[in-house]
């Protein structure tokens, strides 16, 4: 008796681990399913001009719309998808998703582009420009409209495959954004090597721009990119504050909270036609993501 009282906890603390376990499994194994049922859905965030206010591009963001367990962010189902060798397939359902909103805006007089996040292993595969291309094609949006997000790409961009994607990717007109910079890989030695047209400010400098250090690194990555003559991104800009003091240092747009959380496709449509400004509280609390 004293024995098994003893062993219950390490039981209790077992089963829930399994628990855990068999979720993340649980997971992986419906990734065929969510391809197949069209469960990866796309939202889209606003990323606004901090002079004028207005939505310069919108960043599709993936969302798996379980049946069960309600709307999933990336950070619970992308390692998977990237391990599964659904990846292709998954990028492809959400550039055509991507792709289709853009030429749904434009046809209604809003020349928006859409961002769209690349998985670095997307870049390992040749044959992925021309898969890109032939969703433009689709579409029958202009390569203008796209604007690929890079990150993580400081190992994979020594590798000439990538360099040769990358460049085809450009020479078709896309536009091409370095991701959550100042972060891990994402830093200056990308940058010398990968030519990009924009560069994002990872939110976690944002976040703590209230530090000098924090500051020094926003205001010297604004003077870079500017310097580098490109368009600078601040993402999770979300205070009044954060906005005034991102513009005094000379950054031109944001993304975040404060214009807008993700949004379904149709919510956005319905933000540009009602005279999307930018300003907090410009988008009603119900066009919010949950
Ligand atoms: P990211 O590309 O840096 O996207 C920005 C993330 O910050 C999004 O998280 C967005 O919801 C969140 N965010 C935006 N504004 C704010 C803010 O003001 N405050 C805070 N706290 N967060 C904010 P999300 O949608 O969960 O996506 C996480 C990451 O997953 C993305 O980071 C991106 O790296 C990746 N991801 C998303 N969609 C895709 C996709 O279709 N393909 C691939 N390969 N990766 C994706
Ligand atoms: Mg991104
Ligand atoms: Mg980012
Ligand atoms: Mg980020």
């Amino acid at each position: 008796y004293q024995a098994k009282r003893e062993g219950r906890p390490v039981d209790m603390y077992a089963r829930s681990r399994d628990t855990a376990d068999i979720g993340r499994l649980a997971l992986s194994v419906e990734l065929p399913r969510a391809v197949a049922e069209h469960e990866f859905t796309v939202n889209f965030q606003p990323v606004v001009d901090l002079g004028t206010g207005e939505m310069i591009s919108a960043e599709a963001l993936a969302r798996w719309h379980h049946p069960q367990r309600g709307d999933l962010n990336p950070n619970r189902f992308l390692d998977y998808v990237e391990r599964s060798g659904l990846l292709a397939a998954f990028s492809e359902a959400v550039l055509d998703q991507a792709l289709r909103a853009a030429a749904a805006w434009n046809a209604d007089g809003f020349a928006v582009p859409v961002a769209v996040n690349i998985s670095p292993r997307s870049l390992l595969d040749p044959s992925f420009p021309e898969a890109v291309a032939s969703r433009l094609e689709v579409a029958a949006v202009p390569a203008e409209t796209l604007i690929i997000e890079l990150t993580e790409s400081l190992t994979l961009s020594q590798l000439d495959v990538v360099d040769e994607v990358l460049g085809a990717l450009r020479d078709l007109g896309i536009r091409l954004a370095l991701d959550d910079f100042g972060t891990g890989y994402s830093s200056l030695a990308t940058l010398a090597r990968v030519p990009v047209h924009e560069l994002k400010i990872d939110r976690e400098f944002v976040a703590a721009m209230e530090g000098s250090a924090e500051a020094a690194v926003v205001r010297s990555t604004i003077d870079l990119g500017r310097s580098l003559g490109l368009l600078v991104v601040a993402e999770g800009v979300e205070s009044e504050r954060q906005r005034g003091r991102l513009w005094e240092l000379g950054c031109p747009a944001g993304q975040g909270h404060l214009f807008g959380r993700p949004m379904p496709v149709h919510r956005l449509l319905a933000t540009l036609r009602r005279g999307y400004d930018g300003r907090p509280g410009a988008l009603a609390p119900s066009l919010h993501e949950s």
